[in-house]
């Protein structure tokens, strides 16, 4: 119901409008003054106010404009009764904010008219008010929501890196500390998601999260950086040592195994650690610094840390050259293949050969792959150098099939990013076409983080090139992280057990030792799946004896042959004196 103020010393004119109002349900109040009707405003709460102009001490042009100077009303409506009728005095009233007047004697039907068409007014106006609250309440949660999403990780509710950033800087700014940034990586995390799903990666995101939360002292901040990145924002950091003593303890946090959703998962992972300077106390400098120092952890493998050093942005450099260098070596055709004999171990016959890249460089003589591959992995080089390969090594298995060796085989790496280029179909079918090979003698031989990158697009490529006679096998089979777990419903050929396996055996570690127990696990697995085992790396005559007992199908290693280039292999292998 609507409630109506009617400012008027005049009792009696109050009881007039009282009366021609009375079929309208309206609540009406009385001041009889000015003062009185200012007052009585917040009992009130007026939708209209109905004012005399005439009134001893605070007439009604100044009523008027006191009330539409207050915030809280001044969207009432005001109708000013006048027995003044001249244009100037209309004039006054306006200026002074009413927005309608009736003039004396009161008429009924004006008199309604006019107060309707006013509450309607104001009607309206709430309205638009109530909608004008709720759409800044909606723009206000928004704005928070937002805020929250830029500057806080949703999965661990920790700062993100913008929040670390934001509270690096406020502290900053209200007295200059020094700093210290401790960023954990967590390794191989993309195999995790792999092999267990996303679900249960984010949880193990969370636990990690909780785990390294409960090393930290007051002054310590941990943040989520990254899709599998931690860092500790750290105030009052002079030494080195601060920083390493925490590093340990974050190190040991990862010693034991993470329960999630009933799987047991290590992690282990690599840190970076910086400081700011006198000179440089810059935040995303402190951020950029520690994430270099990580790199190079990584670089170094599993669970090591960094500090870092101004050095390494000449290390950054020097990777930028290879890169460039590698370029050039393409264009000018620096690089070579060579081939490393692969044996039937029971024949102890030549079965075929893997195909190695070298770098055959200017003042540095041959460069292997180790040094190389990584770099062109990271620039996508790899994937024009790798075709390359291919086509080197099909044209010269082609020469070697018609010179009279017509059952050799030939394996080419192929590196994750090739594996993930989208014509690498189309590209190895058109070597096939160009080169003339029989596809059910060349092998492809890929990592179990080619697969483990997108595991169905893996499924799907390694069909498609198998329904083609190609050939699959995994390399380095035993380094990654669920190595038996997906094989069952990966179709793939064979396995090429890691060379760290077998080089650990020997005569004197007994059968009992780990690397003796993977290796019989993995040739047991095999031959249940009906895969190829390929043992890499035999160097000594006990490794062989070892591999043959456990019926080991082949084998490669510097035992029998190093990888050598054609002419080598054709002297020392293909020799047809020797046939
Ligand atoms: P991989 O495919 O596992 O190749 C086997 C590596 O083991 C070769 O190293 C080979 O020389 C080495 N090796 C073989 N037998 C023995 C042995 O008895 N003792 C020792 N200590 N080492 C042995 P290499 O040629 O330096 O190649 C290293 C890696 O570089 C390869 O590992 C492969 O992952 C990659 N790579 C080589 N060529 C290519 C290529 O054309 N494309 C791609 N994507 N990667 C390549
Ligand atoms: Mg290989
Ligand atoms: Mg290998």
């Amino acid at each position: 119901m609507f409630s109506i103020l009617v400012v008027d010393d005049e009792p009696n004119n109050f009881d007039v409008i009282e009366t021609f109002l009375a079929n309208e349900k309206y609540q009406l109040h009385y001041a009889s003054n000015g003062q009185d009707a200012l007052q009585s405003l917040d009992i009130f709460k007026p939708d209209l106010i109905v004012l005399d102009v005439m009134m001893p001490g605070l007439d009604g042009i100044e009523c008027c404009r006191r009330l539409k100077a207050m915030e809280r009303w001044q969207s009432v409506p005001i109708i000013v009764v006048t027995a003044l009728t001249t244009k100037a005095d209309l004039v006054e009233c306006i200026s002074a904010g009413a927005d309608d007047f009736i003039s004396k004697p009161v008429n009924r039907m004006e008199l309604t008219a006019r107060v309707r068409s006013m509450l309607r007014i104001r009607q309206q106006y709430q309205q638009l008010e109530e909608f004008n609250n709720r759409l800044e309440a909606i723009v206000q949660q928004r704005t928070t929501q937002l805020r929250q999403m830029i500057f806080q990780d949703a999965l661990t509710a920790l700062p993100s890196r913008a929040g670390l950033l934001q509270m690096f800087e406020q502290r900053q700014e209200i007295k200059p500390l020094p700093w210290g940034l401790i960023t954990l990586d967590c390794d191989q995390f993309k195999l995790v998601n792999g092999s267990f799903g996303h679900q249960v990666g984010d949880q193990l995101l969370r636990a990690i999260a909780q785990r390294l939360n409960r090393q930290l002292s007051p002054g310590q901040l941990l943040g989520r950086t990254g899709g599998d990145e931690f860092s500790i924002l750290i105030e009052n950091v002079d030494r080195d040592e601060q920083l390493e003593v925490l590093v340990a303890r974050m190190l040991a946090c990862f010693t034991a195994p993470f329960w999630v959703e009933s799987c047991e998962i290590f992690i282990t992972v690599s840190i970076g650690l910086a400081k700011t300077t006198r000179l440089n106390q810059d935040g995303e400098q402190l951020f950029q610094d520690a994430d270099t120092a990580m790199y190079q952890a990584k670089l170094r493998g599993k669970s090591s840390y960094q500090i870092f050093d101004p050095q390494m942005h000449v290390a950054m450099l020097q990777r930028l050259t290879l890169e460039n260098d590698l370029q050039l070596a393409f264009k000018q055709s620096d690089f070579t293949v060579y081939y490393q004999p692969i044996l039937d171990l029971s024949s102890e016959k030549l079965a075929g050969f893997e195909a190695l890249i070298r770098w055959r460089h200017p003042s540095r003589g041959l460069v292997s792959p180790a040094e190389f591959i990584p770099s062109m992995e990271m620039t996508g080089l790899i994937v024009s150098v790798g075709l390359w390969v291919l086509r080197q090594a099909c044209e010269q298995l082609q020469q070697w099939h018609r010179r009279g060796w017509p059952e050799l085989t030939m394996s080419v790496n192929l590196s994750v990013r090739q594996f993930a280029s989208p014509t690498l179909l189309a590209d190895v079918e058109q070597i096939l076409a160009e080169t003339g090979v029989n596809p059910a003698v060349l092998k492809l031989e890929i990592t179990e983080s080619a697969i483990m990158d997108n595991a169905e697009m893996a499924i799907a490529l390694t069909q498609s090139l198998r329904s083609r006679g190609l050939q699959i096998s995994i390399d380095d089979f035993g380094t990654g992280y669920s190595s038996l777990g997906y094989l069952h419903r990966f179709p793939v050929d064979a396995l090429k057990i890691d060379r760290s396996f077998i080089n650990a055996i020997n005569p004197t570690s007994g059968v009992t030792n780990p690397p003796h127990q993977v290796v019989e696990t993995i040739i047991t697995l095999a031959q249940q799946l009906g895969l190829a085992v390929i043992a890499e790396g035999i160097e000594t005559q006990a490794q062989l004896a070892w591999l043959q007992h456990l019926d080991c199908e082949f084998g490669q290693g510097y035992l029998f042959a190093k990888p050598l280039s054609a002419a080598e292999i054709e002297d020392q292998f293909l020799n047809p004196r020797l046939k």
